[in-house]
Formats: structure tokens, sequence, C-alpha cells
């Protein structure tokens, strides 16, 4: 690792350089820019993007946002339909009610574009590039090498936020480390989810397996290890597969690293699983919809994962899927990306001063912005700590899982876990123990 030095550089071009203008990029550039700072936002994309997400905002993400996002919500959900593989019909769905909303549906495309523009409008600059050439980590600041379409350029800055995404270049150029300093290996904990979107209008008037279109539906039975969903919004449903469980982690946190990747194979086997093939096969399961019928509908992506390890060090600070921090347990990675971003801002306005254009680099306060950003950081990854181990335990046996929820005050807990979250770390510690 490189010394945090608090000598001074010649001169900075930003405060902060961030790099991917996604939910976790938006919320760390949104609460510099409204600090004073200046920030750049830096994407290989032009907005509106689209972006391979089922985009179901859950009521702790909605929270998390400095800003109301209602413009561009499409609908919201009251309900949750739990559904399983059973040889019983009775045993197959569970329906967990609640008498506020528990997530909001939204497009991806119009929610990252709207969450830029509230960003931009905060203050914050945006670069599109081509890719990113080069990435230094001195004593004193960062370089970057970019891309763009009118030639190389080099940008420097005393602190830069990794925020690209779960295929993004900065997980690969500086990937993020555990506590013993190794790099944690994205093919051991990463999942992997497809999608598609399918209009209303090309449904059948009543669905083959029973289902009420509107309904907001996770289900575990197409695949081991993950579900499929249907989330509803206002003209289509967003239909996908995904798997997201854990490889299961005997040897502890060291076994999530590169160094000894014993399960790597089998994590691999199970993202192999998600194909266009079973996706094409669900949706014609569900929905009655041939896929092949509407091309160019099917996007996928990694999600990033196993970041409760990850230890943030010296001058580049990840966040969102580029930390690994999607939730093992529902897949869901937008609040995550949103807090992660939020507490690696907090962390740079309390160690590092502003600096005005071309200036000198700030001498930092004592302690480095990572060591606050871990500090920040350690409540999401209590509860991703937590989500981890629950989804070992659940995914290995998900009609154990359905046992449970029968329970009412059980199945309240896990609605309120899905909606709001659980900071509560007492709490925490002892549903770990009970799941573990
Ligand atoms: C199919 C699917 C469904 C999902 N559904 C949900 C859901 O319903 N709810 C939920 O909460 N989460 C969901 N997720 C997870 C969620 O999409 C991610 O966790 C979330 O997008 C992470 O945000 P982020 O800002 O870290 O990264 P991203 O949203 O991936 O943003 C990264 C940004 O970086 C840019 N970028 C990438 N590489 C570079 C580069 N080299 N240089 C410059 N810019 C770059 C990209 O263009 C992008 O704008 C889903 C994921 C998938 C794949």
């Amino acid at each position: 690792m490189i010394p945090f030095s608090h000598h001074r550089v010649e001169r900075t071009d930003y405060d902060t350089l961030i790099i991917g203008a996604g939910p976790a990029g938006c919320a760390a550039a949104y609460d510099l820019a409204r600090a004073g700072r200046r920030v750049l936002l830096i994407d290989k994309r032009t907005f509106p993007r689209p972006k391979a997400c089922a985009c179901g905002l859950t009521r702790k993400t909605l929270a998390a946002l400095r800003y109301s996002v209602d413009p561009i919500i499409e609908r919201t959900c009251r309900e949750i339909v739990l559904q399983q593989a059973s040889p019983d019909p009775k045993q197959r769905e569970v329906r967990i009610r609640n008498r506020t909303p528990i997530a909001a549906m939204a497009v991806r495309e119009r929610f990252d574009n709207f969450c830029l523009q509230q960003t931009l409008a905060a203050g914050a600059e945006l670069k599109k590039i081509e890719t990113i050439l080069a990435l230094r980590e001195h004593e004193t600041h960062i370089e970057l090498d970019i891309q763009t379409a009118n030639g190389p350029e080099t940008l420097t800055a005393p602190i830069l936020i990794g925020a690209d995404g779960s295929n993004g270049q900065t997980r690969r150029m500086a990937p993020p480390r555990d506590s013993h300093g190794e790099a944690l290996s994205p093919s051991a904990q990463d999942g992997f989810a497809l999608e598609a979107t399918i209009p209303y209008t090309s449904l059948p008037t009543i669905l083959p397996a029973g289902d009420n279109p509107t309904d907001l539906i996770f289900d575990f039975a197409p695949l081991p290890g993950g579900y499929g969903w249907l989330f509803p919004k206002t003209d289509h449903i967003n239909i996908g597969v995904g798997a997201f469980a854990p490889t299961p982690n005997p040897g502890g946190p060291s076994s999530a690293t590169v160094s000894s990747s014993p399960k790597v194979g089998s994590q691999e086997a199970r993202l192999k699983r998600v194909t266009r093939d079973l996706l094409a096969a669900y949706t014609l399961h569900k929905l009655g919809v041939d896929l092949t019928h509407l091309p160019n509908t099917v996007t996928g992506q990694h999600l990033g994962m196993g970041g409760h390890l990850y230890v943030p060090q010296g001058r580049i600070l990840l966040t969102g899927d580029a930390a690994g921090l999607v939730d093992p347990l529902t897949g869901e990675g937008i609040h995550s990306a949103i807090v992660s971003g939020q507490a690696a801002a907090a962390a740079i306005l309390e160690t590092l001063p502003p600096t005005a254009p071309g200036s000198l680099s700030p001498i930092p306060y004592p302690l480095s912005p990572a060591v606050i950003y871990a500090r920040n950081l350690r409540p999401l990854q209590q509860t991703l700590a937590f989500s981890h181990r629950a989804a070992q335990a659940f995914y290995k046996d998900p009609a154990r899982g359905f046992r449970i929820m029968r329970t009412p005050i059980l199945r309240s807990l896990v609605l309120k876990t899905y909606a709001d979250g659980l900071p509560h770390t007492k709490l925490l510690t002892r549903l770990a123990k009970l799941v573990a």
C-alpha cells in the first residue's frame, strides 16, 4: 500500500475525481458539490443510458437519497409475493402485506439520469471518456490518464472515488483489499443476473402460472442460489433471473481473496446457470411470452459482492458495486451504492480541506480519508456480513426459509428488513447467530 503523505503536490485539477456516474458516483458527487468542492464525475456512457437493473427502490433507498425521486416513480408496492417450488400448491406462495409502501418501482435509465441532473445542478462537473488509460496513486495525490474523444488527458486530485460498478476499470486497477491486504476476488463472490422488459400489451389475459401482472414477485423456484423476479412498472414488467448466493465460506475471511480460491469454480458454475435460455423458459412459464419474438430485450450484468470484507486504503476509495457492496441475500445494490458514496464523501469532507483551482493540494488532517471512510462504511458492512451469512443459510434450503416466514412476527421482520434494513447492531448479532 502506498503511504498517505501530508506533503504538498504542485497542483490539482479537482478536489475529487469520481469514476462512474451511477448511484454511487452521483451520491458522492452530490454531497461534495453541495459542500462547495470541485468534483468531476467521469463516465464512459452518454446519459440517459440503459443499465441492466430491475430498479426496485426500497424504502431505505428512498430515505438515503438527498432529494425526492417522485417524478420518476412508476408504481409503489405495499405487498411482496415470495414463491418457491413445492409439490403442495398451498406451500408455493407467501404474501407479505404492509399498510405503507415497501418499495417503489422505477426504470433505471430514468432514475440514473434524474439523479445525475440533481448532481450537476448541485455543482458537480461531468466528463465523458472513452476509457481510462492509467491510474497512478502517489504519496500525495492521484494521477488519472483518460482517453476522450479529443485525445488523451491527465487529471490530478488529492483523492479518487471508484464508482464504476462491477465491471468497471477501477475495481481491476485498484482491487478492494481485505484486512490482510489481500485483493478480494470478484469471481469468487460476484452474482450475475439477466432481465427482460415485457410490455403489458404483450401479455395474455390470464398469466399461465396464475400470477397477477401487477404483483412484485420474488420466486425461488427457477434456480438454486438465486431467484426469478417480476417487477411491475407503468407499461411493462421487468422479469429476470439472478444468482446471488455467496460461495460457502468455510475458511473464513481469506477464502474470499484471490490467493485462496478453492470455491471459485463452484461460484462460476452457479453463475453459468443464469442463461438466456433459462430466462426465456422462465418468461414463457410466467408470462406466456416467447422472448425470441422480442429481440434485443435481454440484458445482464455482474453484481459486485464480497465487499463486507473490504478495508479502504490510500487515496482510492471504492464505492457501490466497485467495492462489492451488493446485498447477497436480496441482490439489492442501489441502497449500498448511495450509502457508500455518501460515506466516502463524508470522509473526504472530514479529512481534506478544499483547494483552489490550480493551487497546492491540501495538507490533510492527521487521519486519512480511507480510515474515516472505513469507519463510516462499517454499519453497512455489518448489515452485509449478516446478509452474507443469512444468504448462505437461506439458499442452502429455501423451504426452511419459507417455513420461517409462515410465522407472522418473522414475516413482518423479513419485510421490515427488506424495506428498511437492519441498522441495529445487537439485533443483527442475535439474528446472525439464529441463521448460522
Ligand atoms: C439485472 C439486474 C437487476 C438488478 N436489480 C436491482 C434492483 O431492483 N434494485 C437494486 O437495488 N439493485 C439492483 N441491481 C443491482 C444494482 O444495479 C447495482 O448494485 C447498482 O447499479 C450499483 O450502482 P453503482 O453506482 O455502484 O454502479 P453502476 O450503477 O454500475 O454505475 C457505474 C457507472 O460507471 C460507468 N462506468 C463503467 N465503467 C467505466 C469506465 N471504465 N470508465 C468510466 N465510467 C465507467 C457506467 O457507465 C455507469 O454509469 C440489479 C443488478 C442487475 C444486474
